[in-house]
């Protein structure tokens, strides 16, 4: 009969190649699709092959819990909106933190041989704090828990004692693997819960804006943790994948890092937006305008940009600004859309939701491309946008300064659509609203560039 690992092993390289080809496609928007084929396909190849493991036992439970999981998974998938991705992104990715812990605890429980057991506590140790601090992420930006950050006296001094303690079992966990099993069972259950305990604890004392780049650190956590299983169980694909996604992770968090000037401790111990501190006094007043005054200023503008936000997500109202857009473009007034990096609520939202409206990506510019632009541009039309876009960050002492900012303030006019007022994630005034430059027109997004377009066609 022939050897399982003969058929194993090769596939397990095959799904390593798959996974880099997958990964390579999704830096491409126009080629992102195909890369999560690949991925998951590569996945599934893991999956069934898996099977194979000589010696594999609890096949039906596994079954049941593949298709518990991977159905729950997949309604969840179907139904989740645009809007809510990161914390759906940041419950999935504790799932696969608390999968790697639960790992490292079979194996530790196994009595495993000491140079695997210490791969096993590296990854049962990040693995738990991945889990815990994902769930917390979830429920803060599910809205189920208070978004701010709970802080009190001394917290940072409390969460490097717990995680000491837990880094203390997981040593004494290491020096009786595989020989003592009796004290295994007694500091295993501690070293989890204090794992556990030290996610929670540092994911309470972050919050508004810096939420996703805690839910990417966490991300690399989790492949971190699975990698280091892979190598305690002898794995190859677990490795590889892990080792993708925790340098993928890795690279995302610093990429969202820097697009908002913060740096990972200051992220991780900063508890950005505990005060209610919210930029400094505004000057100026609020000014309203009507769809109608909107479409002459459009139809009389020799350039235009758009910055679209989140508010354009919740609105859906990326077909209505295509069509805009195209409304203009045929009149002869180029087009722009300024892209933030963190606009919206995920990484890519609004070139998602532009190109699934069939925006081309010439007229899409990031913002350090767009910002020399805005001096002398005759109208800028933010659309949902509002912390990406606040000159606060210009200001010593905003808590936002520092972020870099789509510079539309430095426009002829600002138009700013928005139902009310509404701050944006980072619960920041907003002086960009009071300028002399800055009109408000003020309802759904959607309805109100509906509005634009059909005025606009009179014209
Ligand atoms: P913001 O969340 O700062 O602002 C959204 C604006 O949209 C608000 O002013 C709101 O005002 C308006 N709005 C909401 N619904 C509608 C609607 N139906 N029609 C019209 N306007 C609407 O969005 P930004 O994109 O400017 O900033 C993104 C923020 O999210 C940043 O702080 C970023 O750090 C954070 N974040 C980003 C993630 C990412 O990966 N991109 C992930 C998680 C958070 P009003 O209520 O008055 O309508």
């Amino acid at each position: 009969m022939v050897d399982p690992q003969l058929v194993i092993e090769p596939v397990y390289l095959a799904t390593v190649f798959f996974f880099i080809i997958g990964l390579y496609r999704m830096s491409n928007p126009l080629t992102a699709r195909s890369g999560i084929v690949w991925a998951g396909a590569a996945m599934l190849l893991a999956t069934v092959v898996t099977f194979l493991t000589p010696g594999l036992g609890n096949i039906g439970l596994i079954g049941i819990g593949i298709a518990v999981g991977g159905g729950l998974g997949y309604l969840a998938a179907k139904r989740v909106a645009m809007t809510d991705m990161p914390q759906m992104v940041a419950i999935y990715n504790g799932m696969g933190g608390g999968a790697a812990a639960s790992i490292s605890a079979v194996e530790l429980l196994a009595g495993t041989a000491a140079n695997t057991a210490v791969l096993a506590v590296a990854g049962g140790l990040i693995g738990s704090i991945s889990f815990s601090g994902s769930l917390i992420a979830f429920l803060k930006l599910q809205g189920w828990m208070r978004q701010k950050p709970i802080t009190y006296s001394a917290q940072q001094v409390v969460n490097i004692v717990v995680l000491l303690l837990a880094g203390f079992f997981g040593a004494l966990v290491l020096t009786n693997s595989g020989v003592v099993p009796l004290p295994v069972r007694l500091f295993l259950p501690l070293f989890f819960l204090l794992a556990l305990l030290f996610g929670l604890l540092m994911t309470l004392p972050i919050g508004g804006a810096d939420m996703p780049v805690v839910i990417s650190l966490f991300n690399a956590l989790t492949g971190l943790a699975v990698a280091f299983d892979g190598f305690a169980i002898g794995n190859y694909a677990m490795i590889v994948a892990g080792v993708i996604v925790g340098a993928a992770g890795s690279l995302l968090t610093l990429v969202m890092a820097r697009a908002m000037n913060r740096s990972i401790p200051s992220v991780l111990f900063g508890a950005f937006g505990a005060t209610d501190e919210v930029g400094g006094a505004v000057t100026g007043s609020l000014k309203s305008i009507e769809a109608d005054d909107v479409a002459v200023m459009l139809a009389y503008a020799s350039k235009v940009i758009i910055a679209p936000g989140y508010g354009m997500a919740v609105a859906q109202a990326q077909q209505k600004v295509k069509e805009l857009s195209d409304l203009l473009e045929s009149r002869g007034t180029p087009v722009k859309f300024a892209i933030h990096p963190v606009a919206g609520r995920m990484p890519g939202h609004m070139n998602v939701l532009l190109a699934e409206a069939g925006v081309g990506y010439e007229h899409l510019f990031d913002r350090d491309e767009i910002n020399p632009e805005f001096t002398g541009t005759d109208v800028v039309l933010v659309i949902g946008a509002n912390d990406v876009v606040n000159p606060a960050a210009h200001r010593q002492g905003s808590p936002l300064f520092g972020m870099p900012i789509l510079d539309v303030e430095l426009a002829k006019n600002v138009i700013v659509l928005k139902r009310g007022q509404g701050r944006g994630f980072a619960g920041i005034e907003n002086d960009l609203f009071y300028r002399d430059n800055t009109r408000l027109l003020y309802g759904d997004a959607q309805e109100s560039v509906g509005k634009i377009v059909q005025a606009l066609k009179k014209l």
